[in-house]
């Protein structure tokens, strides 16, 4: 499948729609989840065209990953969250909807299920 540049995200990071942003720099947009599987669902989104992993560019990756770990440090110390997921999907049928590559930092708390 190839990249679709109408996507929701790539609308956002061309500034055509409006996000909670926490963050943004040459490589990468955070923001926060629209509808957040928990409080401080937190999103970064790499800059480069890729509609997910399987396509994304190596180094883009390798740029990525660092900031994807600063954000949930910066997650888990504002929201004191007891633990942390971090979920990427590729594809619908592995639970992809929008179609540009995309970590989820999606806090977890003790004894509050997810959605909750
Ligand atoms: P996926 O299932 O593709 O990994 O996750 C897409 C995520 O994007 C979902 O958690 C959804 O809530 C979020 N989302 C969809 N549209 C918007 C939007 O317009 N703004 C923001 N901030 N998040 C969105």
């Amino acid at each position: 499948m190839s990249y679709d540049p109408t996507n929701i995200f790539a609308k956002i990071l061309r500034g055509e729609l409006p996000c909670h942003k926490v963050y943004e720099d040459d490589t990468a947009l955070v923001m926060m989840d629209i509808f957040p599987q928990s409080k401080g669902h937190t999103l970064v989104i790499p800059k480069a065209a890729s509609r997910n992993l399987l396509d994304a560019d190596p180094a883009a990756l390798a740029a990525v990953i660092p900031l994807v770990q600063r954000v949930a440090r910066a997650v888990q110390a504002v929201t004191k969250a007891d633990g942390l997921r971090l979920a990427q999907f590729n594809e619908a049928p592995a639970g992809q909807t929008v179609f540009h590559l995309h970590f989820h930092i999606i806090p977890a708390y003790e004894g509050v299920a997810l959605g909750a």
